[in-house]
């Protein structure tokens, strides 16, 4: 008996089971690949996310792995400086490859004590008023508490649910893969900057000794079955770009879709949904990796606290409340960005126009706040502005704030002194006389580094550390 069991061990559900481990919960990852998959999706980090790396010590290991670069730039391709003082200590983009990124958490979970069994797909599910039993493809049974589906966008784990994936089918698919070309640098980079001028759908790029990586639009949409061929690459090379550039020796070929579709529920019972499970959307503006790794980061502690038994009723559901407007938030912007991509020429009008309009600061700025999901703001009610954002990491004494937080617990800070988190203090750490640079007298911190409280005043504080911890000891 488990107390939870994540099917799939991508980045959502190995970053979910190394959140659960800072809990002591007894976690089973399942995943139905017998090896890490070597493809290598174009992804970078966006701040956000980098930020939950810091906060649970993974900084270190992620940025030895990866090259910074310009956090800008991401929004439909608009190349537009990086505005001045974006708030957050890590304002870049990480490039590093998703196969790095998911070795990195699940070595990460392994450590935490989460158990990865790999070859075994989930293949059934039955719950009842006690826990979830799993049956995998080979007919073994698992027992658990909770079961997490972070099996991707073709999730098995929801169709068992019957939970609706609303949304629309892909209309275009793109051919992607890494290969070596015939002809010099120079030549492919004048070709490609020229096409690239109205279609920002071909890029040719270097991607390690000897390759390109090579993403061009395919011919139609496929049913994707059969992987593409060298040869779909160089005809639709030579039809937009009128050459193949001598494309040979690919390493591996690939073609993704632009279907946009959202699960109408995240929880059945016992049964939640996180990552691409949950959303797919085109991966313009390279969200949703991102997006499924901060799902885990929210639900994690949620799903920790249910099961050690202190969760208030409410806080479980929570979750949906509030990842499931942030998934909705990033459909809308991949579909508004997709129609910028079009060559049509009222779409290439409107992008003309918002690139005029990204040279006002503000606009920058917002539409850089949306892609790195350093914006979000979660509803907890009427409140100040830092109400329900995340806090950035600021120096605090002797340290600085992301350090305090590796252990996955929530935070007070507290510049009167005077506060405590009494019976809490099994859930919640406490920091007298933080730094002068907080906003506000008083900060209180869930584990995933939002402001849950701002103000000064005992009783209040107890009313919001039982509605985010439960009751005290
Ligand atoms: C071309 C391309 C480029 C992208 N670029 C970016 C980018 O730059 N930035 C970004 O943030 N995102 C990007 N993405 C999106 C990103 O790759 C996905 O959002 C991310 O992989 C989702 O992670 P996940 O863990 O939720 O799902 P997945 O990565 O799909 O992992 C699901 C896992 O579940 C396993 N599984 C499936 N079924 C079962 C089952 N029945 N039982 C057990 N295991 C199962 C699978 O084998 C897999 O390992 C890109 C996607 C594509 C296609």
């Amino acid at each position: 008996m488990f107390d939870v069991i994540i099917a799939g061990c991508g980045p959502t559900g190995a970053m979910l089971a190394a959140e659960l481990r800072l809990h002591d919960v007894r976690v089973l990852v399942l995943e139905k690949e017998t090896e890490p998959v070597s493809f290598v999706r174009i992804v970078g980090l966006h701040i956000r996310s980098i930020e939950l790396m810091a906060m649970r010590g993974l900084l270190e290991r992620i940025l030895e792995r990866g090259r910074q670069r310009p956090a800008g730039g991401f929004f439909a391709a608009i190349d537009k400086p990086v505005p001045e003082g974006l708030d957050s200590a890590h304002a870049y983009l990480l490039g590093i490859p998703q196969p790095v990124i998911v070795h990195l958490l699940e070595e990460h979970a392994i450590e935490l004590g989460a158990q990865v069994r790999r070859g075994c797909a989930v293949a059934d599910l039955e719950q009842d008023d006690d826990g979830v039993t799993v049956e995998l493809a080979d007919g073994e049974q698992l027992r658990s508490r909770y079961l997490v589906g972070c099996d991707g966008g073709r999730s098995t784990v929801r169709k068992l649910l019957g939970v609706g994936f609303p949304g629309e089918p892909s209309r275009t698919e793109t051919l992607m893969g890494e290969m070596e070309v015939g002809v010099p640098q120079e030549e492919i980079t004048a070709k490609v900057t020229e096409i690239r001028e109205t279609d920002k759908r071909l890029s040719l790029g270097p991607a390690g000794v000897g390759a390109y990586r090579v993403v061009v639009p395919a011919a139609g949409v496929s049913d994707r079955a059969e992987p593409p061929t060298l040869e779909d690459f160089k005809q639709q090379l030579r039809a937009i770009a009128g050459t193949d550039f001598g494309v040979h020796s690919p390493r591996w070929l690939s073609r993704f879709g632009d279907a946009t579709r959202l699960a109408e529920r995240y929880r059945v019972g016992r049964v939640l949904l996180a990552g691409d499970a949950a959303h797919i959307h085109p991966p313009i503006g390279g969200q949703g990796l991102n997006l499924g790794v901060q799902d885990a980061f929210n639900l994690g502690w949620k799903l920790a606290a249910q099961i050690r038994g202190w969760a208030p009723d409410t806080l479980l559901d929570t979750y949906q409340a509030e990842r499931h407007p942030v998934a909705e938030d990033v459909l809308d912007n991949t579909r508004a960005q997709m129609e910028l991509l079009s060559t049509e020429p009222g779409p290439q009008a409107v992008r003309r126009l918002l690139t005029e309009l990204m040279d006002f600061d503000e606009v920058n700025r917002y539409l850089i706040e949306k892609i790195t999901a350093i914006g979000i703001r979660y509803d907890f009610g009427e409140g100040p502005d830092l109400l329900g954002r995340r806090l950035r990491d600021i120096d605090v004494k002797q340290d600085h704030l992301y350090g305090l937080l590796h252990r996955g617990r929530g935070l007070l800070l507290d510049r009167t002194e005077g506060l405590t988190v009494g019976g809490w203090s099994d859930r919640v750490d406490y920091l007298a006389d933080p730094t002068a640079a907080l906003d506000g007298p008083c900060v209180l911190l869930r584990p995933d580094g939002h402001v849950a409280w701002i103000g000064d005043d005992q009783q209040d504080l107890d009313d919001h550390l039982s509605r985010w911890f439960g009751k005290p000891n």
